[in-house]
C-alpha cells in the first residue's frame, strides 16, 4: 500500500531527528520511496516558537493504517517527543497524511490527515513528490495551497 508520512521538527538538531525517523521507519514492512527537500516553515497555531523544518516521504507498506500510526509513535517516543503544548515544539512529528484513498474517522487516526489541505508546510512538500496526486476530497494537488510561508532549504 502507498502512504505519504509528514515530519516536522522544531527542537534541537532538526536535521538530525527528520534524519533518524526516516531510517528508524525503514523495515521488511515499510519501504521509503520517496523523499521532498526539506522546508523551512512558520509554526502552526502556536506562533512563539521555532521554525519548523518539515518533510514529507512516500513510503510502501504492508500494515494497516493503525500499525503504521504505531510505529510512527514508537519512532516518536524514541526521537524524544514529549507530549506538553497543543501545537507546540517537539522533536520529532511523525503523521500519516494519506493512505491510499483511506478515509477514516476514528479518534486515534483521522484519515485524510485532518488539516491537509490548509497546510503549506504539508502540500508544498507533497506536491513536489507526488506532482500528479488526487487528493480523497476529489482535489487534485495543483489545485490546493494551503496558508503559511515555508521555503526549501536546498535550491
Ligand atoms: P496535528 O494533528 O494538528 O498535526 P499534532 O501532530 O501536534 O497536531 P499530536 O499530539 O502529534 O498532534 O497527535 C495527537 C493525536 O492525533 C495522536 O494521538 C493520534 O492518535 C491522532 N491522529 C489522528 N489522525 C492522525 C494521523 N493521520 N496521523 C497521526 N496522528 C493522528
Ligand atoms: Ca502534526
Ligand atoms: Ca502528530
Amino acid at each position: 500500500m502507498r502512504a505519504f508520512l509528514g515530519l516536522g521538527s522544531n527542537l534541537g538538531d532538526r536535521a538530525y531527528y527528520l534524519e533518524g525517523a526516516i531510517s528508524a521507519l525503514v523495515s521488511p514492512k515499510i519501504e521509503v520511496v520517496a523523499l521532498s527537500r526539506i522546508y523551512e516553515t512558520e509554526p502552526w497555531g502556536v506562533m512563539d516558537q521555532p521554525l519548523y523544518w518539515n518533510q514529507v516521504i512516500e513510503v510502501e507498506t504492508t500494515l494497516e493504517p493503525l500499525d503504521l500510526l504505531h510505529v510512527c509513535q514508537e519512532i516518536e517516543h524514541r526521537l524524544g517527543r514529549e507530549r506538553k503544548v497543543h501545537w507546540g515544539p517537539r522533536t520529532i512529528d511523525l503523521d500519516i497524511l494519506l493512505y491510499e484513498n483511506r478515509v477514516v474517522k476514528s479518534e486515534e487516526l483521522r484519515l485524510p490527515h485532518p488539516y491537509l489541505e490548509e497546510r503549506a508546510f504539508v502540500i508544498t512538500p507533497l506536491r513536489e513528490i507526488a506532482p500528479k496526486l488526487v487528493l480523497p476530497s476529489g482535489k487534485s494537488i495543483t489545485e490546493v495551497s494551503g496558508e503559511g510561508k515555508v521555503h526549501p532549504l536546498t535550491p
